[in-house]
Order: C-alpha cells, then sequence, then structure tokens
C-alpha cells in the first residue's frame, strides 16, 4: 500500500476536482480544533439522487427509508428527508429522534429486536409501517387491536430464512443463522401469521428480509425470491410491501482492494426485475422498501487529523495524529481506508518510507494506517481520511478525547453540523439527588 495508490478518496462529487488543501484545513482546524469530520454533501445528495433513478426507473412503487443507525447526524437526516427518504429507526430513541427532524410517523419504518409495549402502540397510533422481530411482541399488537376494535391495524414481519449455498452461509463473520425475525423453516413465521390472525382487525401487510451478509447480487436475488414467495403464499389478499432490507454496497475505494461492487443500478435490477417476474403476473404489486445506510454515506464524510510526531522505535515508524482509530473505525474492520496527506510542501524532496498511522489514546492498538508506504508525513501535515460516514460518528465512544466537530461542505458554502463538545458534554455531571433506601 503506499499514499500513491489511495490518492483521489476526497474528489469533488461533481466537479472530481480534490477537495482539500492545507489552507483550507489549517484554517477549519484554526476555528475549531483538529480533527474533524467533513461531510460533503453534494456526495451525499448525489448519491440519493442515482438511488431514487436506479430503483424509481424500474418499479414504480418505491419507498427508500434511510436506516438512522447508520449516521444520525441531524444534518445528515434532514437532507435525506428532504429529498423524500423515509426514517428507518431500530429503537424508540430513534423513532422519536426522527419525529423531532419533523419525519411523519407514515414515513417511518419501525424495525429492530426491542420494541417494548409502549412502543408499539405510539407506532400504531400513528400508522409508522412496523415490523415485528419475535413473539414476544405479538401479544401487544393484539391488545392494542382489541381496544382498538374499529380501526385496521396493519403489521409487518421480518422474516429469517436460511441464505447458504452449497453450505455456505453469506451472513457476516460466518454466521450460520441469523437472531433476527421469524424462522420460515421451523413453522415460526407460518405460527406467528396464525397468532395474529385470531384478531379479526389486524392485517398482516409486509414482509421484511433485511440481514447482513457479503452483499453480493445473488443474495439479493435470494432474498427477493424468498419474501416474494411468502407473500404469495401468506399475504394474496393483504401485501402492500416488500422490504429487502439494507446492506447494498456504494462505491468502494481503492484501498479496498479490486473488490468490484455491485452498482445500485445492478441491485435495482436484480431486485425490481425478481418483483416483476415473481408478482406482477399473481395480481401483486406492492410497494418494494430499500432500507440503504452505508451505501448512501460511507463516502460522503471524510476525517481530517494532523500529524504531531514521527518517531521511530526500534526501526519501525510511527506517525502520531491527532485522531484516533476510534473515530475511523470503530467496528475495527480490516479493511485499509482512502487516506491522503495534505500539505504545503513541495512533493519530491521528501523521504520515502514505511510507517504506522498511530492515534491519541493510550491503546497499542490504535492503528489508523497499518504499513502504510510513501512519502513520509511531517509534523504540522494532515491526513485525511475517506469513506468515514458509516456506523463511525455514531459509533464512538467519548474515550480519552472528545467527539470531533463536524463541518458539512455544501454547493454554496459551509455549515457547523456539530459544534466542538463542552467539557459538560464529553462528560456531564449528575445532579446526585439522594434517595434513601427503603425500609
Ligand atoms: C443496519 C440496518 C440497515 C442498514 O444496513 P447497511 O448495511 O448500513 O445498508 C437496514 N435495515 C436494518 C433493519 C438494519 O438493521
Amino acid at each position: 500500500m503506499s499514499f500513491p495508490a489511495y490518492k483521489g478518496c476526497c474528489k469533488d462529487a461533481v466537479k472530481g476536482e480534490d477537495m482539500y488543501e492545507q489552507g483550507w484545513l489549517e484554517h477549519w482546524s484554526e476555528q475549531f480544533q483538529s480533527p474533524f469530520y467533513v461531510l460533503d454533501d453534494k456526495r451525499l445528495v448525489d448519491n440519493y439522487q442515482r438511488m431514487e433513478r436506479a430503483f424509481s426507473s424500474r418499479y414504480d412503487r418505491l419507498i427508500i427509508a434511510y436506516s438512522y443507525k447508520t449516521n444520525y447526524l441531524p444534518h445528515l437526516c434532514r437532507k435525506l428527508h428532504e429529498l423524500g427518504a423515509y426514517a428507518e429507526v431500530v429503537s424508540r430513541l430513534e423513532y422519536d429522534l426522527a419525529q423531532s427532524f419533523g419525519v411523519q410517523p407514515k414515513q417511518i419504518v419501525f424495525n429492530g429486536p426491542l420494541k417494548r409495549e409502549e412502543d408499539i402502540i405510539l407506532a400504531l397510533d400513528g400508522e409508522a409501517i412496523v415490523n415485528l422481530d419475535s413473539f414476544s411482541e405479538i401479544p401487544s399488537v393484539i391488545r392494542y387491536a382489541k381496544r382498538h376494535g374499529q380501526k385496521e391495524v396493519k403489521i409487518g414481519l421480518r422474516v429469517n430464512f436460511d441464505l447458504s449455498v452449497n453450505g455456505e452461509s453469506p451472513l457476516q463473520n460466518g454466521y450460520e443463522v441469523s437472531r433476527f425475525g421469524f424462522c420460515v423453516e421451523n413453522g415460526n413465521f407460518e405460527r406467528a401469521i396464525r397468532e395474529l390472525s385470531q384478531s379479526p382487525n389486524i392485517r398482516v401487510v409486509g414482509l421484511h428480509g433485511h440481514f447482513s451478509t457479503n452483499r453480493s447480487l445473488g443474495v439479493y436475488e435470494q432474498i427477493t425470491q424468498e419474501l416474494c414467495f411468502l407473500a404469495r403464499e401468506y399475504l394474496k389478499g393483504s401485501l402492500e410491501y416488500i422490504d429487502v432490507g439494507g446492506g447494498m454496497y456504494g462505491e468502494l475505494p481503492a484501498s479496498f482492494g479490486n473488490k468490484i461492487a455491485p452498482s445500485y443500478e445492478d441491485y435495482a435490477e436484480m431486485i425490481t426485475a425478481v418483483m416483476k417476474k415473481e408478482l406482477l403476473p399473481y395480481g401483486l404489486h406492492p410497494v418494494l422498501i430499500v432500507e440503504p445506510g452505508i451505501s448512501l454515506v460511507a463516502d460522503a464524510v471524510h476525517f481530517a487529523c494532523r500529524v504531531v510526531d514521527v518517531k521511530e522505535n526500534r526501526g519501525v515508524r510511527f506517525v502520531l495524529v491527532d485522531g484516533s482509530v476510534h473515530n475511523v473505525k470503530p467496528t475495527m474492520h480490516k479493511h485499509p481506508l482512502p487516506v491522503e496527506l495534505i500539505t504545503a510542501r513541495e512533493d519530491d524532496h521528501d523521504p520515502v518510507g514505511t510507517y504506522h498511522v498511530v492515534g491519541y489514546t493510550c491503546m497499542e492498538k490504535d492503528y489508523l494506517v497499518e504499513n502504510g508506504r510513501g512519502r513520509l508525513p511531517q509534523p504540522g501535515d494532515f491526513l485525511v481520511f475517506g469513506h468515514v460516514g458509516a456506523y463511525t460518528i455514531v459509533f464512538q465512544p467519548p474515550f480519552i478525547q472528545a467527539r470531533p466537530p463536524i463541518i458539512a461542505f455544501g454547493p454554496r458554502g459551509v455549515v457547523v453540523a456539530r459544534e466542538k463538545e463542552t467539557l459538560d458534554q464529553f462528560c456531564p455531571e449528575p445532579s446526585y439527588q439522594f434517595t434513601p433506601f427503603r425500609e
């Protein structure tokens, strides 16, 4: 790996020009601090619009529900809602967050393994799209339906089925069996439908099939096919939507190796072709729901940090920066991130070598770059990491340092999307209310 091979991670989404130069980064690190994140609004909008076109040009009934947990930065969610995205939430807290951004309950898809009765009541009252995950949720829905005898209560089910091909599971981390949803093979799915249909005013209207997989086209073909098959078999008179979940790839950086990821168009073609073939001839024309997270936001966020020191310990070179691996890949995934060296120095004369880029924490494993090769960074230079929009900003404990500020870079200028944290935000003091033990 060498830095030149990584170059181009931070190109303007429209003009294709390099986005960063030393002076600009210098300015913003003086305004706030270094390190900081940059959200590229144009890239975000472009991703959304391309995905929307890819699907809606092939299938006319579409909902794109953005997966909040991937990155619920208010600026980012609001931008996607302006473009027409629904909110896909997996907790009551995220549900409330979506509402606080002005999203109508009808435009919320409520998933996730933990929904309490009060959450289910709230969502059904608001007519959100609710997908149940396990049997413990069913009594809440039945009680709700009983209390609202005049109301048609619509519900969806998350489905679980075997995706392995020739004994090989496509699930992430090598899991053989997913923990989510109602299992088809052991009859649980059928039982759930039966239990719900005991209530005359409950209708199972949708099926949800999100899986964390290798993101291949073949897997989407399998998922869509199985959902369509189950819909025909069990929901013929009531089907309103097929929800294939998220888990697609966006554009991959060169640093991830020469992996060719399917494009939005490829996914859209595969999924909608199956829908058209397996449902339309049977008189079924449901809404297609997709729940993208990573594929919309990963490449829309960059992280800028500053080189503080370069040292050598017994022949091994360490470049210390004021950021941490927690800022760029808190999930500790194995892929080397794209990174650019931004410096005001002329090239050519710098020494070239091998080095690790390490962060501010006291942990040995705090590596932002392992075995980088190329032009040696110098104190005062900036490193800008690309592809850090997903499962980073929301996945990061305030550990040792405050969470970095975020600026959003739009076509007409820059807005602060998250301020630099204060000491109290970093570590809030409780009010220390005293409660005596009960007698
Ligand atoms: C996490 C999640 C998504 C988004 O997944 P990505 O891999 O980020 O696209 C969508 N739906 C559900 C139910 C999820 O849990």
